[in-house]
């Protein structure tokens, strides 16, 4: 029996962690992977919790051994799945929802083709702008070097399964509840969960 791996991509300030986290708290079936980064943590960021916080040499280190599930540089910083953080648990059933760039997207679509990938966008650009404004007490200049970093990530958004705007925050969060639901639906899924019961209901006599 396996899980069905779930990946989440988003521009930053699509709302992407927050959905995650409701995501988290409404369905006891999802197992989210930390991811590990050799970026610094940021003010208010838990080790263990929001990344594994490790250094670049020690993500060498990962890659090397084959560690990773996936990894990629994102805007300057290492970041990826750990095998750990994925394997076991689809061996033993359950459902993981990894929270990764569209580069990494690829590389675990290679690899699990039946993965279901969501693509999150903002309402609107002035909404994005907007969120990336009052997120950060950043200048300019780095406000245009994040619009510039979201841009491209949403020019990959054609190659997710599904594309959930963000506009109103409930409605989204339901929308992906929705697709998680029905993907669990899939016939070869369903086929392995209940596979005694299809063998009795479609036994002889
Ligand atoms: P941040 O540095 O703002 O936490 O994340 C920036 C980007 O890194 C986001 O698009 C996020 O999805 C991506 N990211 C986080 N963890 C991973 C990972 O393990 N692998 C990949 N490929 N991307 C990741």
């Amino acid at each position: 029996m396996q899980g069905t791996l779930y990946i989440i991509a988003a521009p930053s300030g699509a709302g992407k962690s927050s959905i995650v986290r409701a995501l988290l708290a409404r369905d006891a079936g999802l197992s989210l992977s930390v991811s590990y980064t050799s970026r610094a943590a940021r003010p208010g960021e838990v080790d263990g919790r929001d990344y594994h916080f490790i250094s670049a040499d020690e993500f060498e280190a990962m890659v090397a051994a084959g560690d990773f599930f996936e990894y990629a540089r994102v805007h300057g910083d290492w970041k990826g799945t750990g095998r750990q953080a994925v394997e076991p648990l689809l061996a033993a059933g359950r459902d993981v929802l990894l929270e990764i760039d569209w580069q990494g997207a690829r590389l675990v679509r290679q690899k699990v083709p039946e993965a279901v990938g969501i693509f999150i966008l903002p309402p609107t650009r002035a909404a994005l702008e907007e969120r990336m404004r009052k997120r950060a007490q950043d200048s300019e200049d780095v406000i245009r070097r994040r619009l510039a970093g979201a841009r491209e990530e949403m020019r990959h958004y054609d190659e997710f399964d599904y594309v959930v705007i963000n506009d109103v925050f409930e409605t989204a969060v339901s929308e992906i509840c929705c697709i998680l639901t029905a993907s669990r639906l899939r016939r070869a899924v369903q086929a392995a969960h209940h596979a005694a019961l299809v063998a009795a209901l479609l036994g002889e006599g």
